[in-house]
């Protein structure tokens, strides 16, 4: 279901700054599975990955900061990118593609528009609003601290 054409653009990539897993319904839809378990990185960190084989697509509105991307090769599910406030461009991962061990979810969002419930007990976002707060927060401390880290 996964686009596996050129994986080796994953091998080297560095920490994510956050994973999270979105039940919106655009995710459901993108992926045709209940949810989507992601990781977020800078773009500028992942210079390996090859934009120019994905076609992005908006899947909500034009203005929509989220870009869904799949394999020009074999059309299926490759990862997203977006650009966020005035912070630069991100690149979203399915978790399952990444060759490292992955970091634990911080939050499930859209929570509200799952599928199945989740027993774990990772913190549960609901509502359009909140799922967006949320990410940009995320977004925020994530950079932040990372900026302070250098
Ligand atoms: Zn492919
Ligand atoms: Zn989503």
């Amino acid at each position: 279901m996964y686009c596996n054409c050129n994986r080796g653009q994953f091998d080297q990539l560095p920490q994510p700054l956050f994973r999270l897993i979105c039940h919106c319904k655009t995710c459901q839809k993108y992926l045709d599975r209940p949810y989507n378990d992601e990781c977020t990185f800078l773009l500028k960190d992942c210079s390996q990955i090859d934009i120019d084989n994905t076609h992005f697509t908006s899947y909500q509105t034009k203005f929509s900061p989220i870009l869904r991307g799949k394999c020009k090769v074999c059309s299926k599910v490759s990862y997203c990118i977006t650009k966020i406030g005035p912070f630069r461009h991100f690149v979203m991962i399915p978790t399952q593609l990444i060759n490292m061990d992955p970091p634990h979810p911080v939050v499930h969002i859209y929570y509200d528009r799952r599928v199945a419930d989740s027993n774990d007990n990772i913190r549960k976002v609901c509502g359009h609003f909140h799922s967006q707060l949320k990410i940009q927060a995320l977004v925020f401390t994530s950079i932040i601290s990372r900026f302070f880290r250098l």
